[in-house]
Parts: C-alpha cells; structure tokens; sequence
C-alpha cells in the first residue's frame, strides 16, 4: 500500500517533532534579525546579539544532538517510507552532516576572521588600498579550502560550494553554461549600448515615497501575495523571510528621485515571497518546507521582477494607473517611454547597479576568479590585476579605482571564497526556462498580463514549481517542471528578442 503519509509511528512522530522544533527555532532566529533590519532601536543591538546567539547555539545543538544522527540513521535504513518522506529524511541527513561536520572550533576562528577581515574592508575599500587587504584573503581563501575539505567527496573545492546553495550543480555545469552565456551577452550588449540610450530624465521625480509603496503593494497584491500572511516594511537592504509557514515578509527600499527602485525592488522580493508562500501545507515545518536553491529562489524573483514586471504588457496594464498616481512627474510621457526607461542598458562598474543584460556578466566575472583562486590558478595577490583584465574583457571597462575594483563586493571580505554569486545568474537562466514552460502551457500568458490577471501564471508555478519544496533536487525540479535539464537557450531567445526589438537590432 501506498500513500503519503504511511507509517505515522512513534519513531516518526519523533523526527516530525524534532524538525517542526528545529524549523520553529530558525524562524524564530529569522524574527529577532527581521526586527534588528526594521525597527530595533540603536540602543539595542548589543542586547539583540546576544540573544541572537543564544538562540543560534539552542538551534546548533538541537541540530547536532548525536541523538537526532541515530534516529536519522534509523529512519535512513526504513523501507516502508513514502518517497516522500525518504526525501524528509535524505535532506535532514543533508543538513545533519553539513551541521555536524565541520568542527565548532573551525565556525569560530572562520567567523572571528571574517569579522576581523571584514572591519579591515570597510577601512580599506574608501582607502582603494587593494595591497592591505591581501593577507585577509589569503586566509580567507586558506579557510575556504579548508571548509570544503571536511567534504572529501567532492574533488574541486567550488562543487562544494555550490552544493550548498545549488545542490547537484557542479562548477563545470555552471561554468559551461556561463561560458556560453559569456558568448552571446558581450555582442549583444555592445550592440544594444551602441543603438543608443533611452529617455529617463522624467524618473528624476521627486515621486512621493508613500504613493510608491502604495503602487508597488497593489502591484504585488494582483500578483498574488498574500498579505494576510506577509507585510511589506522599510530596510536599507531589501530581502525576504519566512518567519513561519504563514508568516512570509518582504522589505523594500524607496528613493524620491528613481521610482523604479522601490517599484522592482518591491516585485523582485515579492517573487522570492510567492515561492516560499506556495509550499504545500504538508511540508511546512519539515525539511522540505522550503525552495529548494539559491538559483530556483533566484528564478523567482528574476521571473516576477524582469519576466513580468519589465515586459511590455506589464506597463500595458500598469502605465495608466501609474501616471494617475505620479501626473506631474509623468506630464508628456507615454506608455512606450516608461517601458523603455525601465529597460535602459549601460556600462556599470557596479554590479549592484546593472541592468538586466549586463548584470550577469559582472556574475560571471565574479565566478571565474573565485573558480581561478579556489583551484590555485590565481594567486590572491594577482587578483586586483585579473579583476581589472576581465572587466575590460567581459564588460569593456576599466575602475578608475580598486575601490570599484576587487574591492567592491563585499562578500569575499565577509564569509567564505565560493559560491556566492552563480545563485544570481543561474536563476536569470531559469526564470526564462520556467517562464517559457508556463506559457507553452498557457499560451496567453502575456495577453492576462496586459489585463493585470495573473492566475494562471502563479497557478502553474505553484504547481509546478512552489508546491514542490525541496521534494526533489534542483535539477529534477527543472526537468519535471520545464520537460528539459538547465539551459540557457530560452533565456537567450528572451534577451534577444526583448533587446533586439528594443535597439532596433
Ligand atoms: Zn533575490
């Protein structure tokens, strides 16, 4: 006999207690650092450490209780699991092992270094001083090893890295696909920047930050999310958590003088919100009650923010409310105009402030040093040198300074060298992928948008992607739901179509 949720036994219920604990435990953590991001009064963020990290210690050691190891030994050894709850018991080992591994001594000296390297940073990067940070990441790329090297199954020190936010990807599936994005954007980017800039003098404003918010949650609401279980709140850094599995909260960031800002801000983070609200019910609080990779969170976001909200039926739909809201702003501004503003390509130094097209070669350039460093082809010593040779390369530019040169992104100064950045352009490619599977399946997909119905959009992702959780790997998700493995020829018919039209190509 087969069924979901065979075998409700004692051992069982114990493990399902075990992980609504430890699930309970994170979002409550999740609470205490959303506060400390919203509305913690300066005075106590000494006191909200602490608790933080007696909280942190309370959900380490429930996470590594040898006790838990046995029972997920046990479970591990059962036949008579449903598939579903093999994978429960597959993923918590997972995360037992990664918990359970690497010894405490080595979190605390990584940690204490990555503070210590990461004060240094802030001193360093208005200083442009490249050379003084060069004993910092030589330990950093040092301890990076070393963190891989507690998983000896995994020869290149990058496949671990990107197990573990893209589980089953290798740097040589990643860097396969990058490589033969590389190829296509830096032509086509320079043939889009070549045709010309579009008008955006009119986003200048001042657009009353209240009337964005407003916009940007009624835009949100159509799409989908559920404010009776989500809110919207003000940080420097927008981002999204889940506090629990009905309590699901976005934050934006709102500039008076570019309201595209909070408005795609606001989009991108309610996609992230969409997927961890469409979890099916019966994995909340296990270990599938989740998305399951950086890349397919990031797909989400991308799909919401770019897919939908840059497209040309979305300010079909959007573009009359918009200059009802802002009139004087927009006074002589067409439909056509707004769309091409939000679409505008341009050269940046800065990642962080890139468009869609070139977003993904500044990744793809973060990607190959971290490959070249971790894989002892680049030394760190060279890295400001190579950093500057491949944005001439991929980007056609050159820093005036290491300021916005090696320097600029703090995520070497702050953790590990590794698998931080492929998350971002992994799921540019799959938002296209997963766009394109839904609109084969609702061949009207953008003819809804136009009339701001998004029904059948978000009822396929939830299907077929949401729902799922972490029940299957990253790359079983993607062929279940797309009918193919990863892939990046949807997303290059999806620039090159919308880019070419754009420059006239
Ligand atoms: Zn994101």
């Amino acid at each position: 006999m087969t069924h979901s949720t065979s075998a409700p036994d004692a051992a069982w219920q114990d493990l399902t207690r075990r992980w609504q604990d430890l699930a309970d435990l994170g979002d409550i953590g999740s609470l205490l650092g959303w506060d400390q991001s919203t509305y913690l009064p300066q005075a106590a963020a000494a006191g909200r450490a602490r608790q933080q990290s007696l909280l942190s210690g309370l959900h380490h050691a429930r996470a590594t209780d040898p006790e838990y190891g046995k029972q997920l030994d046990a479970a591990g050894r059962r036949t008579d699991l449903s598939p579903e709850q093999a994978r429960m018991v597959e993923v918590a080992r997972k995360d037992f092992e990664k918990a359970t591994r690497i010894p405490a001594s080595f979190v605390t000296e990584f940690s204490r270094h990555a503070g210590e390297s990461y004060s240094a940073w802030t001193q360093a990067r208005p200083d442009a001083d490249f050379a003084r940070m060069v004993p910092y990441l030589e330990k950093t790329l040092d301890l990076s090893r070393q963190a891989a090297g507690y998983f000896p199954e995994f020869k290149d020190p990058l496949d671990y890295f990107i197990e573990e936010s893209d589980e089953g990807m290798s740097a040589e599936q990643v860097g396969q696909v990058f490589s033969e994005l590389r190829e296509a954007l830096v032509p086509l980017a320079d043939a889009v920047i070549g045709a010309g800039a579009p008008r955006r003098d009119f986003l200048a404003g001042p657009y009353p930050r209240d009337l964005q918010l407003a916009f940007g949650e009624r835009v949100i609401r159509d799409y989908g999310y559920d404010f009776t279980r989500g809110r919207q709140d003000l940080t420097h850094h927008p981002f999204m958590t889940r506090l629990g599995g009905a309590d699901v909260r976005i934050t934006t960031r709102v500039k008076e003088g570019d309201p595209s800002e909070a408005l795609y801000s606001t989009l991108h983070e309610a996609g992230h919100a969409l997927y961890e609200q469409g979890v099916a019910e019966a994995y909340l609080g296990t270990p599938l009650g989740g998305g399951v990779s950086a890349g397919v969170h990031e797909s989400q976001s991308r799909l919401w923010e770019n897919l939908v909200g840059r497209s040309r039926a979305f300010w079909a739909a959007y573009f009359g409310d918009w200059r009802d809201t802002f009139p004087a702003q927009l006074a002589g501004v067409s439909e056509e105009e707004m769309y091409r503003a939000v679409n505008a390509v341009s050269r940046s130094l800065i990642r962080t402030d890139s468009d869609e097209l070139t977003y993904n070669l500044h990744v793809i350039t973060r990607f190959e040093l971290e490959r070249q460093l971790l894989g002892g082809d680049l030394a760190v010593r060279d890295l400001n040198d190579a950093w500057h040779a491949a944005y001439e390369g991929n980007l056609g530019l050159r820093a005036p300074s290491d300021k916005d040169g090696a320097l600029q992104d703090v995520h070497w100064y702050f953790g590990a060298i590794g698998g931080a950045f492929q998350g971002y352009t992994l799921g540019n490619v799959l938002s296209a992928q997963f766009f394109a599977a839904a609109r084969e399946a609702h061949p009207n997909i953008e003819a809804d948008i136009a009339r701001k119905e998004f029904g059948n959009l978000h009822g396929w992702l939830r299907e077929n992607v949401y729902a799922h959780g972490r029940r299957f790997t990253p790359n079983e998700l993607i062929e279940r739901a797309t009918g193919r493995p990863l892939s990046v020829e949807p997303y290059l018919a999806y620039l090159r179509g919308k880019y070419g039209e754009l420059a006239g190509l």
